[in-house]
Formats: C-alpha cells, structure tokens, sequence
C-alpha cells in the first residue's frame, strides 16, 4: 500500500505519572514523537515518576513544565501562580541538569496575566487543552491540541469547543470528532484532515487515564494504523509550527 505523504504528527502526554515509561516504550514503537509534561509534585494525590526515571525518559523525550504542584492557576493568587510556574521550571530543570522551555497549563487553566507570567518565567511555548485543530499557527502561548484520547461524551466536546473560540478553524475537525465512535476512526479522520491541510495532528492524553479507562489497546491500534497509512514526519510539539507572535508591551506598532 502506498503511503500518503506529509502527515505531521505530535503527542503530549501530562502528569508525569510512573505509567509514562509504559507509554514511552509504546510510543517508540511506532516512532511517535512526543513531550511529557511533569509537575514537581501533584496535588491531587496522583503518583509522579521518580528522578531516575524522568532522567531515562529524557533521553528519548522532550519533558516540559506542569508547575510545581499541578495547582490549577487560575484558583491561585497572581503571586502563588508565578511561584507555582517559576519554582516549577527551577525543580524540572535541577532534575535534568538542562534548560526547560516547554510548559502546560494544569487542567487547562489559564488566562492572558497567567500566560504572561509564563512567558516572563523564561518559557517559549504553552501547550492547552483546546481540542480540535489541526492547525500549525498559532500563539505559542496557546499551543492548542487536537484530540485528548480521553472518551469524553459528545457534551464535553461541545463545550470544548465553545470555550476556546477560532470556531471557523476547529468546526471540522469538531464535526469529524464528533462523528466517529471509535478512537482509532476519530483518530484516522482527524490524521487524514491534517494531511490534506498540511497541518499537524496533535493527540495528547495522560498514562493514568489510559490504565484507567483500559485505552492501550486502543491508542496503540490508531498509532499503528495511522504510521501504517501515512508516511509521518514525527514532530516536537512545537516543531514545524509557525506560532503568530503575542502581543508585547514593548512592542511599537506604527
Ligand atoms: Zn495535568
């Protein structure tokens, strides 16, 4: 069969639960490319790999920030929030004895004073949990995603939808989403869109929630299927992008 040409293809995967090993040696036998995101520490009582292990994981992934605590911002303090976002890069990066300059809002939870405050951290990107585009511009600080492998209902994708705006860009992927019943269709339908737009296909998910709702089987079939029917570039998560540049005060317009 001949392969199609030219899907870029990207997964993030948050929490930096100890299953992100099983995860790992899943995703490098597809290929597949992908940033961990890992907190210091979480606060919702959730396991997080050891230093040993996030090292190990290092040397085949991209790892970025999901603060110190996985507190989510928006219920913080401005002060508490750049702590949690500053203290959480110093921990990473101490851990890896390397610069970190990819971050994700815990639970989504962001607003413009927040991205600032992560952007002023030293960070480059931030990725969301805005789901359904296939797009590769956009505000690095608002690094949106495709698809969380996560069976939502279809309410919770309607209010994704809702809530992130760029509704022209994300109908049809939110349309092909919504349509497909099985996480490997949805997946394909989402991967050949991003194929025909010269876009990038970004799945994201957690390891917990793939052990708890038992979705190995199925994420490992979309994998193989879409690495079988596409000849994938696999990509960072901000790799191949082109971010529009966020507003700056010290920007001049004249
Ligand atoms: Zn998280």
């Amino acid at each position: 069969m001949t392969k199609k040409v030219g899907l870029k293809l990207t997964t993030s995967w948050d929490d930096g639960h100890p299953l992100d090993d099983r995860l790992a040696d899943l995703l490098m036998r597809h290929g597949v490319r992908a940033t961990f995101y890992v907190p210091g520490e979480n606060c919702e009582q959730r396991d997080v790999m050891s230093t040993a292990a996030l090292r190990a994981l290092h040397t085949q992934f991209q790892i970025g920030s999901h603060t110190r605590t996985h507190a989510n911002l928006k219920t913080l303090t401005s002060t508490a929030s750049a702590a949690e976002i500053r203290s959480g890069k110093a921990h990473l990066e101490n851990q890896l004895g390397t610069a970190v300059d990819h971050f994700c809002y815990p639970g989504g939870g962001f607003n413009n004073a927040i991205a600032a405050q992560v952007r002023a951290a030293g960070f480059r990107y931030a990725r969301t949990v805005k789901s359904f585009c296939t797009t590769r511009v956009f505000d690095p600080f608002q690094m949106p995603t495709t698809l969380q492998v996560f069976p939502h209902t279809k309410a919770d994708y309607f209010r994704n939808f809702l809530r992130y705006g760029h509704r022209a860009h994300r109908a049809k992927p939110f349309l092909l989403a919504l349509s497909k019943a099985k996480l490997v269709d949805r997946l394909v339908a989402l991967a050949e869109l991003a194929h025909d737009q010269n876009g990038c296909l970004h799945i994201w998910g957690h390891s917990w929630e793939l052990e708890a709702v038992g979705l190995w089987a199925s994420v490992d079939e979309a994998l193989s299927v879409i690495v079988g029917s596409f000849d994938v570039q696999h990509v960072d998560n901000a790799a191949e992008t082109v971010c529009k540049t966020p507003p700056s005060p010290q920007r001049v317009v004249s």
